[in-house]
């Protein structure tokens, strides 16, 4: 029975890779983009939390271990379908916040990516905590690449670096992002959603820098 059972997932597995032929990065299962299971054997033992200044931060993982080459994976080589189903196992690594909306830090305007991994990664936390996305924020101006950008530099982001629609007036939200480095744009960010009205609740990032 067993080794029916075994066979017919078998069957079933290589059925379903050949009609989508994609294979999990880390146990090479098919027809999946990742397992919710391997993403989460990234992610540090607890969930890592900071705060600066008001703004509790929490992270899934350290920045400087293997999710490294995950982040860089589905950050410069277009490995945009990897977001999401990292984004369901955050979900269930943290606990849910009372928020109304999850709001991810947008991507920026001079970025050559195709898209936010940021949002991304709240459409995965989304599915899972059935709370709605505000993605209508935006950079006020054009900033270099985060990657290239030096901490001093970032010291020096203000608030007014962001435009947050005054939609979001009234409602409790959490921040969603993909790496916290310094820290600094989660918390200007933050300011600029509370100048508009919101409650900040917390930011979520994938990952966090463990010095700066
Ligand atoms: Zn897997």
């Amino acid at each position: 029975m067993n080794s029916f059972k075994e066979h017919a997932k078998n069957f079933a597995e290589i059925f379903l890779h050949f009609l989508w032929p994609v294979s999990c990065p880390v146990c090479g299962r098919p027809a999946e983009i990742i397992c919710p299971e391997c993403a989460k054997k990234f992610f540090a033992d607890e969930i890592i939390n900071k705060k600066i200044e008001s703004l509790e931060i929490f992270s899934a993982a350290w920045y400087h271990t293997s999710i490294n080459k995950l982040i860089s994976d589905f950050k410069y080589s277009g490995y945009r379908a990897l977001c999401r189903p990292i984004g369901q196992a955050m979900a269930n690594f943290f606990e849910k916040p009372k928020v109304d909306r999850l709001v991810p830090v947008p991507l920026h305007l001079k970025s050559d990516r195709k898209y936010n991994q940021a949002l991304e990664l709240a459409k995965g936390l989304s599915d899972v905590w059935k709370i709605e996305i505000f993605d209508d924020a935006e950079w006020s101006r054009i900033m270099p690449r985060r990657a290239g950008l030096e901490a001093a530099e970032r010291m020096k982001l203000k608030s007014d670096s962001f435009i947050i629609p005054k939609n979001i007036h009234g409602l409790n939200v959490a921040i969603v992002d993909d790496v916290c480095t310094t820290g600094m744009t989660l918390l200007r960010f933050s300011q600029a959603c509370e100048t508009s009205g919101a409650y900040v609740r917390g930011a979520y990032t994938l990952a966090t820098v463990s010095e700066y």
